[in-house]
């Protein structure tokens, strides 16, 4: 997630976090400190301590945001014998939007008639488009030259980030009625998703934590466009996000927001979804394209290309822009069950490890470079571990 975005959801009445991390409460508006909810309550001090220390990082993770300006290029193109639907560059919003781009995609792909599909890529966006095919009645087989736990989509934070760097304000408006619709359909189908075995799919509640009142910030990060932001267009989604008055939450800062939002178990998800493919009869098959044109000798008349930012490469497409990210994770903690957002860092308590995610940094957009930076990610969980000692407990 971005500076900008986050002080501006720590700021405005119509909260408005929508980037990686921190979206979690994308579009959430407000209530005031003495609405319903809003009283010193059993979530707000009963919160399990982190336990937030340096040798208890289990690992640190990047990857890059597969960002275009114009949003995710979902269009069909025909390519000598082939038909490809392409369903890529959903910057930090992949997850989040994968169902309803790969119904898109889908309905593209049905369009030509194909009973047989192929799709190039096995991260969020193929495994989804992939099960949708699947459901439809359509044969499919993936080619990918890797699978989860080794695609960019597993680096993910794991939270509800429709709008995050989905596109730029120039282009918002082009895009904001498909937006609404993928952001619609994927969400009723996360709803389906709920109380499974593993729990995939979660909702939780987490604190914003800042230390001037919501609304007094104005940052950007320096390097990086102004995104489009919708989410006023899906208020009715998400639940309102409850400001909570000092004294009745146990934070040392004194204005606090307490946001619910959905969460993605990454590793359990991916699991679901790998699983739920084989067994439909899924068949996969390990292949690293290196020219668009090896894909006339697949036996599919259509093909997805779900490739992420390997499209760029692919597909020669240099509209998709690498925006970097890292995250590290803390050994799983059950007992802990909020997220975190402060300025410089956001935490996700994802049952696969405690993610911790430096946000608001510059030096990410156009950046490929997927070396992780270990000190940065110390530095945030030094940052988590000072919050934790000055926590009250009674
Ligand atoms: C730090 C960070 C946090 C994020 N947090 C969130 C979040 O909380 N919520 C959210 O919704 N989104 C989040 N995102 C964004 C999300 O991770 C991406 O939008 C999503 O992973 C893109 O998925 P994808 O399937 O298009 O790409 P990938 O996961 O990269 O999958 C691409 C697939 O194509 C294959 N492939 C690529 N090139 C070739 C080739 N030439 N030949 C054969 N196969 C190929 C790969 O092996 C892989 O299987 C985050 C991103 C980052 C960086």
């Amino acid at each position: 997630m971005e500076r900008r975005q986050f002080l501006r959801q720590a700021g405005a009445t119509l909260a408005v976090a929508s980037t990686a991390g921190l979206a979690a409460c994308a579009g959430q508006p407000t209530t005031s400190p003495g609405a319903a909810g809003a009283h010193l309550s059993p979530d707000a001090t009963g919160l399990a301590p982190i336990r937030a220390s340096v040798d208890r990082i289990t690992g640190v993770y990047v990857c890059t945001r597969p960002f275009r300006a114009a949003g995710p290029r979902i269009e069909m193109q025909k390519l000598g014998s082939k038909t490809v639907v392409h369903n890529y560059g959903h910057g930090g919003s992949g997850w989040s939007l994968s169902w309803g781009s790969g119904t898109l995609a889908l309905q593209m792909a049905q369009s030509t008639g194909a009973r047989e599909l192929g799709v190039i890529g096995c991260g969020a966006i193929g495994l989804t488009t992939a099960l949708l095919a699947q459901q439809a009645g359509l044969s499919v087989r993936i080619y990918a030259k890797a699978l989860p736990p080794d695609v960019f989509s597993m680096r993910a934070s794991g939270l509800w980030t429709p709008d995050s760097r989905i596109c730029d304000a120039e282009h918002a408006a082009a895009l904001a009625d498909r937006w609404e619709m993928m952001t619609r359909i994927s969400y009723a189908r996360y709803q389906s998703l709920l109380g499974l075995p593993g729990k995939p799919i979660e909702w939780i509640d987490g604190y914003s934590l800042a230390d001037a009142p919501f609304g007094s910030f104005h940052g950007e990060v320096a390097d990086e466009p102004e995104y489009g932001e919708f989410a006023d267009r899906v208020r009715d989604l998400t639940p309102r996000s409850v400001e909570l008055s000092p004294g009745t939450h146990p934070f040392p800062e004194p204005y606090v927001r307490r946001y619910t939002t959905l969460m993605f178990n990454i590793s359990s998800y991916a699991n679901l979804l790998m699983s739920e493919y084989l067994a439909a009869g899924g068949k996969i098959e390990i292949r690293e394209f290196s020219h668009a044109e090896e894909l006339q000798k697949l036996p599919e008349h259509t093909l997805v290309n779900a490739t992420g930012y390997g499209a760029r490469a692919l597909f020669n497409d240099e509209s998709v822009i690498p925006v970097r990210g890292q995250t590290a994770r803390l050994i799983p903690q059950p007992e802990v069950t909020y997220g975190l957002r402060m300025k410089d860092i956001s935490v996700v308590p994802r049952s696969d490890g405690i993610m911790v995610q430096v946000i608001g940094d510059a030096g990410n957009f156009n950046n490929a470079d997927v070396t992780p930076r270990r000190a940065d990610s110390e530095a945030a969980v030094r940052e988590l571990a000072d919050l934790m000692t000055k926590m009250r407990r009674s």
